[in-house]
C-alpha cells in the first residue's frame, strides 16, 4: 500500500501494554452487545471469560491519537483512509458518518461487550463503537493462515469497520434480534449475511482506497488470500478436520472472496446486500 499521503486518524486509543484495565464494564451486570468477530468465533465463549472476571477499580487512561511507531501508525492511517471514504459515503445520502474508535491491546482487553482475547482475533462491539486489535493478530495472518502483506491487515481493520458501518445504519440489529428469537441454526444464517456483507463494505473501502492511489499491485490478492484463509470451511478444516456448513458463522472462502470482490469491483454499498438475495 502507499500511504505517504495518507492522514493519520487520531481515534486510536493505545492500551499495549497496559494490562486489564480500562473499557466500559459496568458494575453489577454485564452489558451483552454483539460483538462481531473477524473469524469464525461463538460470541459466548468471550462473554463466558466475561461473568468470570469482576470489574476493576483500575481507570488508567489509555493513550489517545495516533501511536508513534510503526505498526501504530499503519492502522491509524488505514483506520484515517476508513474514515475518509465512509465518510464521503454517508455525506452522498445525506447523513453523518460517526467515527469508531479503533482499540490496540495485548493480550486481553476489557470492552462494553464483555472481555475480548487475542486468542478470538479482532472484533467490533457495538455498545462502544470500538474496533479491538491485538497487533499478534496481524503475525498470525502471516504465519499461521499464510496469509501477508499489509493489504491483508488492512482488510481486517476494514471489516471490523464494514461492523460499525452496519450498526450506524441500524443492520446489526438485525443480529440481536434474531439471538433473542431464533435457533443457533437460524441465527448462525444471519451471522453469515452479516460478516459477508462487512466483507463486501471492506471491499468498499478497497475500491475507494484504489481510486485514491493508495494500492500497488499485489494489494488485492493479499486480500483474496486473506478472505480464502479465513472462511469458515477452511478454520474448521484446520481445527477439526472437518468442515459443518450449519455452524458457520462467517461463511466460506469462496463466499468471502466474492462479497469482498463485489464491494471491491463496484465501490458502492448498495451493491453489499447480502440480506435479500437468495444466493450468497
Ligand atoms: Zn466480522
Amino acid at each position: 500500500m502507499r500511504l505517504g499521503n495518507q492522514r493519520a486518524s487520531g481515534n486510536v486509543e493505545d492500551r499495549r501494554g497496559m494490562g486489564m484495565v480500562g473499557g466500559g464494564l459496568g458494575v453489577g451486570g454485564i452489558v451483552i452487545a454483539v460483538i462481531a468477530y473477524f473469524l469464525g468465533f461463538d460470541p459466548s465463549t468471550v462473554i463466558n471469560v466475561a461473568e468470570q472476571i469482576a470489574p476493576q477499580g483500575d481507570t488508567r487512561e489509555a493513550p489517545k491519537g495516533a501511536p508513534a511507531d510503526e505498526m501504530g501508525q499503519f492502522v491509524s492511517r488505514i483506520l484515517g483512509s476508513t474514515e475518509d471514504v465512509w465518510g464521503k459515503i454517508f455525506q452522498q445520502s445525506n447523513s453523518e458518518y460517526r467515527p469508531p474508535t479503533l482499540v490496540l491491546y495485548d493480550g486481553q482487553v476489557r470492552s462494553a461487550c464483555g472481555m475480548g482475547q487475542s486468542a478470538v482475533g479482532p472484533f467490533y462491539c457495538s455498545a462502544d463503537e470500538k474496533l479491538y486489535i491485538d497487533l499478534a493478530f496481524f503475525r498470525d495472518l502471516q504465519a499461521r493462515f499464510r496469509a501477508p502483506g499489509d493489504f491483508a491487515q488492512a482488510y481486517v481493520i476494514a471489516h471490523e469497520v464494514g461492523h460499525h458501518v452496519q450498526n450506524l445504519t441500524g443492520t446489526m440489529k438485525k443480529l440481536e434480534a434474531a439471538r433473542e428469537r431464533v435457533s443457533q441454526a437460524e441465527f448462525n444464517r444471519t451471522s453469515v449475511r452479516m460478516e459477508l456483507q462487512a466483507d463486501c463494505f471492506a471491499g468498499v473501502w478497497g475500491y475507494h482506497a484504489g481510486t485514491m492511489n493508495q494500492l500497488e499491485s499485489g494489494d488485492v490478492a493479499e486480500a483474496l488470500n486473506a478472505a480464502t484463509a479465513s472462511g469458515d470451511d477452511r478454520l474448521q478444516k484446520q481445527t477439526q478436520g472437518h468442515v459443518v456448513p450449519e455452524s458457520f458463522t462467517h461463511g466460506s472462502s469462496e463466499q468471502r472472496v466474492r462479497w469482498f470482490k463485489r464491494g471491491m469491483d463496484s465501490g458502492r454499498p448498495k451493491d453489499c446486500d447480502t440480506f435479500s438475495t437468495s444466493s450468497l
